[in-house]
């Protein structure tokens, strides 16, 4: 018992804190394994552009001042790079800091917050942190029931969270189901769309026919927020930067509530290079779409189930509790992420890795089933 519970703001006594990927370092510690391959984080396997890199050396010298707090540099990048004014654009510690800065700027204890089951954690924790009520609409086929979510909207609702594509599952609404949607809220409704694996969906290659682009509904629908990260295709997830495009309006809202200092100087001047690396970005697309084919054929072979994903993580259907499968993965020096807490005990969460570790994985799997 936490003697401090009661003095603590009700909505943070029933929080249970987001539960991160194993890092590398305590597997090795806790197993005494070495040579560990994760694939937890949905990181990126290549690692950052090499072009990021000497951006964050060349800041090194500087690290006695304090960042540039509006991020000039990173955001005139951005809305070249995306085609917004840099006015639309704020800037977070991580998507996620964006996320709380949304729930904190827009909702209070008296509202409600939609999201869906088994969608990204950080939703309900935002939303208990600032003491208003998660409200979460059922799934539909693992991912997003977009009319389930409109059913549970209320007049008490402020903010609905959907992340497209949707983390742990994969799964994706598309542009005509999305817009329709948002075009139905009502106007005292903020909906944020979590792009934080835009780039997967996105990319060409990959064929996702109807993904949106919903940037360009910003002009139409002044409460929609979208938010994306360098954290996964950009490889920069160390370094923390994320951002929401949005009306100049909202963002000026989330700006007021934005620590000063919230994207550091690396990871600002990390991140602008990064954004220019056009050909690195495709070297790791290329790398997760030939991977995921890997891996799922592999699943096929098995005799395993997955939810088909347009990430860059796949969650396996073990068909039968999945704790004993992680906890024998780890003991083979293997990380992945069980995903118990979204709903889903039967299931793990798969990043794809560079071939020889997808390839580890494999054989750790079969190892551990048998
Ligand atoms: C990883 C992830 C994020 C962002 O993480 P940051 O590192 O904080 O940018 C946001 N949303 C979803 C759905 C994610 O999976």
């Amino acid at each position: 018992m936490n003697r401090f519970e009661q003095l603590a703001a009700p909505g943070v006594r029933k929080l249970q804190p987001y539960q991160p990927g194993k890092p590398i370092e305590e597997l090795e510690r806790e197993y005494g394994v070495s040579d560990v391959v994760k694939l937890a984080s949905n990181e990126n396997p290549l690692g950052p552009s090499p072009r990021a890199l000497e951006a964050l050396q060349a800041r090194a010298a500087d690290l006695a001042r304090y960042p540039d707090g509006n991020g000039f540099e990173l955001k005139q990048a951005l809305s070249r790079h995306l085609d917004v004014e840099v006015e639309q654009i704020t800037l977070g510690n991580g998507s996620n800091d964006v996320l709380e800065l949304v729930a904190r700027a827009f909702a209070t204890p008296k509202d409600e917050v939609v999201f869906s089951e088994h969608a990204f954690a950080v939703y309900p924790i935002v939303t208990q942190a600032i003491g208003a009520r998660p409200v979460a609409a059922k799934a539909k086929n693992w991912g997003h029931d977009l009319e389930a979510m409109a059913a549970a909207v209320t007049e008490r609702t402020r903010l609905i969270f959907i992340a497209n594509p949707n983390n742990p599952t994969g799964t994706w609404v598309d542009a005509e189901a999305l817009e329709r949607f948002i075009a139905a809220l009502p106007e005292h409704v903020i909906v944020v769309v979590d792009e934080a694996y835009f780039e997967f969906a996105a990319d060409p290659e990959a064929g996702v026919e109807g993904y949106p682009d919903t940037l360009q509904w910003l002009g139409r629908y002044p409460n929609l927020i979208v938010t994306r990260t360098f954290s996964k295709a950009y490889g920069l997830a160390g370094l923390r930067v994320g951002y929401a495009v949005s009306h100049p309006d909202v963002a000026d809202l989330l700006n007021r509530v934005r620590q000063p200092f919230n994207a550091n100087s690396a990871a600002l001047a990390a991140a602008t290079a990064a954004l220019l690396d056009e050909e690195h970005l495709a070297r790791g697309l290329r790398v997760n779409r030939e991977e995921m084919v890997r891996l799922t054929d592999a699943f096929e072979r098995i005799g395993l189930t997955w939810i088909p994903s347009v990430g860059n993580f796949v969650a396996l259907d073990l068909a039968r509790p999945a704790a004993e499968v992680y906890e024998g993965l780890l003991r083979e020096g293997v990380i992945v992420r069980p995903v118990g807490a979204y709903g889903m005990p039967n299931h793990l969460r798969i990043s794809v890795g560079l071939p020889e570790e997808n390839e580890r994985f494999l054989r750790a799997l079969e190892n551990v089933l048998g």
